[in-house]
């Protein structure tokens, strides 16, 4: 991991060009942004909800749960954000990311009683070109 730490900003829009080592809390769009902790340099914005990630701020610094990465990266990158810094949570297997995605998929249908494209719940970054094992998935859950 290149940024073993997180600063956090609490902003309203994240900037147009976000710096590497810290966290944008957005309340208002109930979203967090940040550049990938490995450097690569990619954005990675996870919405806030019950069924997607939670932030849990001290007064101090800021966890965020579940783990960032697998599906949502392309470097493929898996950590864990407590407390301001950054642990490495080892490279998820295929299946794995394809039984996170189901689950996220349920939790989302369950919290809002509906039936939700994927898309909506998901990070930008998986709306930038698929790779051939995401065509796949999609094509297993039939979307
Ligand atoms: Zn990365």
């Amino acid at each position: 991991m290149k940024y073993e730490t997180l600063k956090h900003e609490f902003v309203t829009h994240f900037p147009d060009q976000p710096e590497s080592g810290v966290l944008y809390i957005s309340i208002e769009y109930k979203s967090v942004s940040h550049l990938c902790c490995c450097g690569c340099g990619e954005e990675v914005v996870t919405p806030l909800s019950p069924a997607d990630w939670q932030i849990t701020y001290d007064g101090r610094s800021i966890s965020l749960s579940p783990s960032i990465g697998s599906w949502t990266l392309r470097c493929r990158s898996h950590y864990v954000i407590t407390r301001g810094r950054v642990r490495e949570a080892g490279q998820w297997t295929d299946e794995q990311i394809v039984a996170g995605r189901r689950r996220d998929r349920l939790a989302t249908e369950r919290q809002h009683g509906t039936q939700t494209q994927l898309g909506e719940t998901m990070p930008k970054a998986v709306q930038k070109p698929r790779s051939w094992f995401a065509k796949l998935v999609d094509w297993l859950f039939g979307r």
